[in-house]
């Protein structure tokens, strides 16, 4: 299988897929693995998605869920919902195999959101498994029954073997919950139930080349044949899997399912005998689980046999396992927290830096001083409203400078100087209305832009600006401190549109001027030649 020459998505998540369904599980992963860097979005989603799949399999759920985070961002930058619907179905899986059934539910949701809006049947089926799932792990047998046969029926539909397949497992564990529940009616035709899907989970497994379902297929007979008391039909079960030249795995399972079988029987020996054989099998492969099983059952077939130190000594090996599985079970949680911590820390991180730019953003327009606008809000929000008066919206443009404020800072300090920068700020601020503009246009001086006010309104507005300065209580800053204001107010009609922001800011100046030259606090609307008319 060569990668060198990218054909598109399919091949190559073909190829790990059949992998993956020939139980090469390490062959599967790296495939997945290796097409998860692909420049695709599509590919990468597929083959995150598929590595989630293999790694839950793998029992990796901290593996599996990082790989579901990929999934799902390379799905959402290809914009792919079917995508992003088979992602968040295999985290679905992941949380709820970690006990985290709120969040489980929670992603099962956006999956089944997913896949109501994509019209495709295999994707809406792929959301109910998720639902299923969710139902499953809450005990809620009968919701889940009632989601896999839907996704049973669509999958069908859709023509999905794979999907029909997990379908129809899980149709065979939930129909063996149901016969076990104590409330149930009818035992029987649960368990008669559980064993027809259970015939059909494995037709579609074996056609599918699937071996792990295959061997999950046998197990759900196994357990209905078991329920409904058909001893015989799961020792032929077991027998016929032992007997298979599968993985060491399965074969060693199946002693063990015989041995108990046998301790059951009273056949100690015999099971004495397969437990061995399954101890030799399951210490290569190193499955904790499974050995943990085997010496507990080693220990009670020397019991029985009334060999009290060799089951005490299996006894003291059952216990080594117990004590590793629990400790490798909190090591998965901790790493699978982790995990989480990341993408939530890297989520917070962006967050950070998006407030981080959004604050730099806006000190770039605001006075250190006096915390109102700056100059270069003033000259944005200038330049907008000028392009406004072609639309025909007229606006008025007024400066503002401190009378003798050389003396204020002369006589009462720099530091009063300053207070009064900030309280005049203030009063600006509060003269203004939500649209509008109050700037420290630099030093002691200020500007409005005040939006769709014309020449007298802003003329009036002005004078309530000036009285409010001058009324402020600036004794309270210092005592006999007197505070006015010059102010030129120039109001800007539609026709003036022509007019650069150079000349209507020099006009604006003029008018200031005028207001200082006749003796300052005082309000210059018009050029007193003009007879006020505005323009420059
Ligand atoms: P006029 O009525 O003609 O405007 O007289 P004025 O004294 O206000 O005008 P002038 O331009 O002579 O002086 C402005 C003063 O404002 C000079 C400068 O020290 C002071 N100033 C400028 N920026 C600040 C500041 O941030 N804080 C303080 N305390 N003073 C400032
Ligand atoms: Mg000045
Ligand atoms: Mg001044």
């Amino acid at each position: 299988m060569t990668r060198s020459a990218p054909v598109g998505p399919v091949p190559g998540i073909e190829a790990a897929l059949g992998l993956f369904r020939t139980d090469r599980l390490q062959a599967a992963r790296a495939q997945a693995e290796a097409l998860s860097d692909s420049d695709s979005p599509m590919l990468r989603a597929d083959a995150a998605t598929l590595l989630a799949r293999i790694t839950r399999r793998q029992g990796e759920l901290d593996v599996a869920l990082a790989a579901c985070a990929r999934a799902i961002q390379a799905a959402e930058a290809a914009q792919d919902p079917a995508r992003e619907c088979r992602a968040r179905v295999q985290k679905a899986h992941v949380l709820a195999a970690l006990g985290r059934i709120e969040a489980a539910a929670e992603e099962s949701d956006l999956a089944r959101r997913l896949s109501a809006d994509s019209g495709d049947a295999a994707v809406e089926a792929a959301g109910l498994e998720a639902l299923g799932a969710v139902q499953w792990a809450m005990g809620r047998w009968t919701d889940a029954l009632a989601s896999f046969e839907r996704m049973q029926l669509l999958a069908t539909s859709a023509g999905d073997l794979e999907l029909q397949a997990v379908a129809q497992g899980a149709l065979a564990s939930v129909q063996g919950e149901l016969a076990q529940r104590p409330a149930c009616d009818d035992p029987g035709l649960h368990r008669r139930r559980a064993l027809r899907h259970a015939a059909e989970y494995l037709r579609l497994a074996s056609e599918l080349g699937d071996l792990h379902a295959i061997r999950s297929a046998r197990h759900n007979q196994d357990v209905a044949q078991l329920a409904s008391g058909d001893r015989a039909a799961a020792r032929r079960t077991f027998e016929a899997v032992h007997g298979e030249a599968g993985t060491g795995e399965a074969r060693a399972v199946a002693l063990l399912n015989l041995a108990e079988m046998d301790l059951e029987d009273g056949a100690a020996a015999a099971a004495l005998q397969r437990l061995q054989d399954a101890h030799a099998l399951l210490s290569v492969l190193g499955d904790a689980a499974y050995l943990q099983k085997c010496c507990e059952l080693l220990c009670n077939a020397q019991e029985a046999l009334g060999e009290l130190a060799a089951a005490l000594r299996w006894h003291r090996q059952f216990h080594a396992h117990y004590v590793q599985l629990a400790s490798d079970r909190a090591q998965m949680h901790a790493r699978a927290l982790e995990v989480k911590f990341e993408t939530g820390r890297a989520q917070a991180e962006a967050e950070f830096e998006r407030l981080r730019a959004e604050r730099y953003e806006r000190a770039a327009l605001v006075d250190g001083l006096t915390g109102i606008p700056n100059r270069r809000a003033f000259d944005r929000a200038l330049a907008t409203a000028q392009r406004h008066l072609a639309d025909g919206r007229p606006f008025s443009l007024v400066l503002l400078d401190l009378d003798h404020f050389k003396s204020i800072n002369d006589q009462h300090s720099h530091q009063v100087g300053d207070d009064v920068l900030r309280r005049v700020g203030r009063v600006l601020v509060s003269s203004c209305r939500h649209m509008d503009l109050a700037a420290r246009y630099g030093g002691e001086e200020f500007a409005l832009v005040l939006p769709d006010v014309d020449a007298s309104l802003a003329e009036s507005i002005c004078e309530r600006v000036r009285a409010a300065v001058e009324r402020e209580p600036w004794h309270e800053v210092s005592p006999g401190l007197q505070v006015s204001v010059s102010i030129g107010c120039l109001g800007v009609a539609a026709a003036d549109h022509a007019l650069s922001i150079e000349a209507l800011l020099a006009a604006a100046d003029q008018r200031l001027y005028l207001a200082k030259r006749a003796g300052r606090n005082r309000v210059v609307g018009a050029r007193p030649e003009a007879g006020g008319a505005p323009g420059p």
